[in-house]
């Protein structure tokens, strides 16, 4: 991990297009992406990290551009099959999707780590990157919502983020031990950026930084902590975001987001749309800088990958 200058935490699909700008801006012996696994869950026998498979099908160009999850060119004929006998069809697995499960499931039955699965997954799919589980360990995100708990699947596609959000709980994290090649990376004499992916902050970040040691890892470290908001113009591009934001009495902006952060990071990046914001957020005694975070093509995330990684840079000096 010596060479490590860059660390991004990501969840799924807004945080791999900011790491797939990073995994071109930088060398890839530089950068180590840290993925939430708080969404993983067994179903019909299958191991799945929802996180992890967005991040790797996005770096190696496998991704579904439109559907948003998935692969590209995907087919159905397990899941039609499946349905056909009777078995459940509420989550949405492709053939080809199915094989990355069916691999991971055999090898974590075989012994292995999950961190060693998700190498050999990158390795398989010409991942130059380290993609790291932000532990081996289960630790599985619980919603609570005015109907009770639910867990994180129920809850973000059989019931389509519809019920409302009460907060939330990450069993066990605090059984959960740092990935030590994680620490390594903070230990980095060359690391100078560790950066927070326009991601979810409730359910994709929040869960990483429930894991013992990480936010004390993090206040140790000398390089600054950057996070970019997922909230533009008041709403989230995609996801539930902003609705779990309103649904805890939060206003859905940015200046939200960064006061959530505020504790930790050194800085925050907000849209070019929300530059009124940033006034406010600097009261926080966060730095704070507006520019283009919306990311519709690989040129946006290289573009905000490029300024991010200045913007650390500057920071550091
Ligand atoms: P998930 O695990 O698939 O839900 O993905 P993440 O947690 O990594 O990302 C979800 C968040 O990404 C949502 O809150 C979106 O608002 C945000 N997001 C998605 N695309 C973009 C983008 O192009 N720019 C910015 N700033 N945020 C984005
Ligand atoms: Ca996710």
């Amino acid at each position: 991990m010596k060479n490590i200058s860059t660390i991004a935490f990501s969840g799924g699909v807004g945080g791999a297009k900011l790491a797939l700008g990073l995994a071109r801006a930088l060398p890839p012996d530089e950068l180590l992406i840290v993925a939430n696994t708080a969404d993983d869950f067994d179903h019909l026998g299958l191991h799945i990290c929802p996180d992890l498979d967005t991040i790797t099908y996005t770096l190696s160009g496998r991704a579904n551009r439109s559907q948003g999850w998935g692969v590209e060119g995907e087919t159905w004929n397990c899941l039609e099959a499946l349905y056909e006998l009777g078995g459940p069809n509420w989550f949405r697995l492709g053939d080809r999707d199915i094989a990355t499960h069916l691999y991971r499931t055999q090898r974590l039955r075989e012994g292995a780590r999950l961190s060693e699965v998700t190498a050999e997954i990158c390795v398989a799919f010409g991942i130059a990157q380290r993609v790291l589980p932000m532990c081996d360990d289960p630790v599985s995100t619980i919603v609570g919502t005015a109907e009770g708990e639910l867990p994180f699947q129920d809850y973000f596609v059989r019931h389509r983020c519809e019920p409302r959000v009460t907060g939330f709980r990450f069993a066990g994290a605090d059984r959960a031990t740092m990935h030590p090649e994680l620490g390594a990376a903070f230990d980095s004499p060359d690391l100078r950026a560790v950066i927070f992916c326009p991601s979810n902050p409730f359910i994709s970040i929040a869960p990483m930084l429930a894991i013992p040691g990480m936010t004390e890892a993090l206040l140790s470290i000398r390089a600054p902590i950057v996070a970019v908001s997922p909230i533009i113009g008041g709403k989230a591009v995609k996801g539930p975001a902003a609705k779990m934001m309103s649904e805890l009495g939060l206003p859905t902006t940015s200046l939200s987001v960064a006061k959530h952060y505020s504790d930790l990071a050194t800085a925050f990046i907000v849209d070019e749309m929300d530059s009124d914001e940033v006034a406010c957020i600097r009261e926080l005694g966060l730095a704070c800088e507006a520019m283009p975070t919306l990311m519709n093509n690989d040129d946006d995330k290289l573009r905000l990958a490029r300024s991010v990684i200045t913007y650390c840079h500057d920071l550091s000096r």
